[in-house]
Protein backbone atom coordinates (compact mmCIF):
# COMPACT_ATOMS: atom_id res chain seq x y z
CA UNK A 1 0.00 0.00 0.00
CA UNK A 2 1.57 3.29 -0.97
CA UNK A 3 2.03 5.93 1.35
CA UNK A 4 -0.20 9.40 0.73
CA UNK A 5 1.80 12.23 -0.12
CA UNK A 6 1.01 15.02 2.18
CA UNK A 7 2.20 17.91 1.00
CA UNK A 8 -1.04 18.04 -1.66
CA UNK A 9 -3.40 20.89 -1.45
CA UNK A 10 -6.27 18.59 -0.85
CA UNK A 11 -7.36 14.86 -0.84
CA UNK A 12 -10.85 14.28 -0.74
CA UNK A 13 -11.15 10.78 -0.20
CA UNK A 14 -12.00 8.23 -2.56
CA UNK A 15 -13.06 8.66 -6.45
CA UNK A 16 -16.64 8.23 -7.00
CA UNK A 17 -15.65 6.67 -10.44
CA UNK A 18 -13.48 3.81 -9.82
CA UNK A 19 -13.81 3.47 -5.93
CA UNK A 20 -10.23 2.63 -5.56
CA UNK A 21 -8.26 5.79 -6.18
CA UNK A 22 -7.56 9.07 -4.17
CA UNK A 23 -8.93 12.28 -5.89
CA UNK A 24 -6.82 15.04 -5.41
CA UNK A 25 -8.34 18.63 -5.27
CA UNK A 26 -5.99 21.67 -6.61
CA UNK A 27 -7.46 25.12 -6.04
CA UNK A 28 -6.45 28.11 -8.07
CA UNK A 29 -7.36 31.54 -8.87
CA UNK A 30 -8.22 32.67 -12.58
CA UNK A 31 -9.77 35.53 -13.27
CA UNK A 32 -10.66 36.64 -9.77
CA UNK A 33 -12.96 33.02 -9.68
CA UNK A 34 -12.07 30.01 -7.32
CA UNK A 35 -10.67 27.31 -9.66
CA UNK A 36 -10.40 24.04 -8.58
CA UNK A 37 -9.79 20.90 -10.20
CA UNK A 38 -9.96 17.30 -8.81
CA UNK A 39 -8.44 14.31 -10.66
CA UNK A 40 -8.23 10.78 -9.73
CA UNK A 41 -4.98 9.45 -9.77
CA UNK A 42 -6.14 5.75 -10.85
CA UNK A 43 -8.83 6.40 -13.28
CA UNK A 44 -7.28 9.38 -14.30
CA UNK A 45 -10.83 11.00 -14.21
CA UNK A 46 -11.99 14.83 -13.87
CA UNK A 47 -14.28 17.33 -12.50
CA UNK A 48 -13.49 20.98 -12.51
CA UNK A 49 -15.23 23.74 -10.11
CA UNK A 50 -15.64 27.51 -10.24
CA UNK A 51 -16.70 29.07 -7.45
CA UNK A 52 -17.96 25.64 -5.54
CA UNK A 53 -19.73 25.34 -9.15
CA UNK A 54 -19.39 22.32 -11.75
CA UNK A 55 -17.86 23.42 -15.07
CA UNK A 56 -17.74 21.80 -18.35
CA UNK A 57 -13.78 21.27 -19.08
CA UNK A 58 -14.05 23.25 -22.52
CA UNK A 59 -15.51 26.72 -20.75
CA UNK A 60 -12.57 26.06 -18.39
CA UNK A 61 -10.01 25.94 -20.58
CA UNK A 62 -11.25 28.90 -22.52
CA UNK A 63 -10.84 30.74 -19.02
CA UNK A 64 -7.30 29.53 -18.40
CA UNK A 65 -5.39 29.85 -21.68
CA UNK A 66 -6.21 33.05 -24.06
CA UNK A 67 -8.09 31.84 -27.09
CA UNK A 68 -6.60 32.94 -30.70
CA UNK A 69 -8.94 34.84 -32.88
ZN1 LIG B 1 -10.82 6.93 -10.16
Amino acid sequence: MPDKPDKLDKLEGTCPICNQGDVITITMSVSGSDLSFTTCHLCEAKWWYRDGEPVPLRSVIGGVIPQRR
